[in-house]
């Protein structure tokens, strides 16, 4: 799959408007969503974002995607999970210090972000992982929060 991630970088502002498309269409799905019960959707929608998105980005399900801030390039995939751009340890050639063979994910995401519409949302700080999250859908997540913000909007 590391040869499709780095295609995918590359490729970055295509995946970045595929997926401005498709975040309003699930959104509009939240009645459906609600109707069905959130519990009851997570499993197969779980199933389907990992499938999608392990072979696109090697995504490692943490429930918390960042995509959309860091180029395209999953940061989960960095030995040290880092979030925040990358350690001490870039070797010369722009490789992990971990995994000498692979180039370190944030030297990717870097690159990823420059072809990008919203590229400079990769200088916004992310918060830490929250484990507690890992294997779930974070496409779920996105609509749960963004319709929970339009509800409080509302009231
Ligand atoms: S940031 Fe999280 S959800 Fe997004 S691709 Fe990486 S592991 Fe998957």
């Amino acid at each position: 799959m590391y040869k499709v991630r780095r295609w995918v970088v590359r490729h970055s502002r295509m995946f970045e408007t595929l997926y401005r498309s498709f975040e309003p269409i699930l959104l509009k799905l939240h009645p459906l969503w609600r109707r069905l019960g959130y519990a009851r959707v997570e499993a197969p929608m779980r199933a389907v974002e990992k499938r999608v998105k392990g072979l696109l980005f090697d995504c490692q399900m943490c429930g918390q995607c960042v995509l959309s801030s860091t180029g395209m390039s999953c940061p989960m995939n960095c030995p040290k999970n880092l979030r925040n751009g990358p350690c001490g340890g870039v070797r010369s050639n722009g490789h992990c210090e971990v995994k000498p063979e692979m180039k370190c994910v944030w030297v990717e995401a870097w690159a990823g972000s420059r072809n990008m519409q919203a590229g400079e949302r990769i200088q916004v700080v992310q918060q830490p992982v929250d484990f507690r999250l890992r294997g779930t859908s974070s496409w779920l997540s996105v609509v749960r929060q963004q319709t929970q913000r339009n509800e409080e909007r509302v009231q």
